[in-house]
């Protein structure tokens, strides 16, 4: 895993992704008035991926509202890149507990913040109107007590396609994410 954090390929695949997610925002206007958009990006250095420093974002020429669009590099409004929050969470369910420590002490993240993505994924993501509707098409069904590491496994996310494929299904809850204040 921590290899894949490390992977050039992958983090400039996934600034791609959002580059291209970004221009389709911006070719639709504005979603809630469809007038045109301005660019507004906002500078955000996420933690454990240095490369990156900006989350994509637009704002309306006429009504002024955010336009920010789907992002498969950040995860709502945490300080970490969004990879970091799904690989550390899922590895907390692993079998790998002792490269988890390794990998926190590597990237600098406190125990009580992995606790806390975890009861997010166990509490919050569940629950989401997002994933009630998107777990169906799994089968056979995704264990909500080990997430998100079933899902990693779904995705096959240890591998670069498997983790661009699996940041990519869950870019729709990152707008939500960074619509709500509470940052993680
Ligand atoms: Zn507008």
């Amino acid at each position: 895993m921590d290899k894949l954090l490390k992977d050039a390929e992958l983090i400039k695949l996934l600034d791609k992704v959002d580059t291209e997610l970004a221009g389709e925002r911006y070719a639709k206007g504005c979603a809630y008035c469809f007038n045109k958009l301005h660019v507004g990006d906002y500078p955000r250095k996420p933690r454990g991926v240095e490369a990156w420093d900006k989350r994509y974002s637009f704002t309306c020429s006429k009504c002024r509202k955010r336009n920010t669009p789907p992002s498969v590099r950040y995860l709502g409004r945490r300080v970490y890149a969004g990879v970091v929050v799904i690989l550390l969470s899922a590895m907390m369910h692993g079998p790998n507990t002792k490269g988890i420590g390794v990998l926190r002490d590597a990237l600098g993240v406190d125990l009580r913040t992995l606790k806390r993505w975890r009861r997010w994924w166990l509490e919050v993501f569940v629950n989401t109107p997002f994933w009630k509707a998107g777990r169906g098409q799994f089968m056979p069904v995704v264990d909500e007590l080990l997430m998100p590491h079933g899902l990693v496994g779904k995705f096959v996310a240890d591998s670069r396609e498997g983790l661009i494929k699996l940041m990519f299904f869950l870019a729709p809850i990152t707008t939500l994410l960074t619509e709500r204040t509470d940052a993680m």
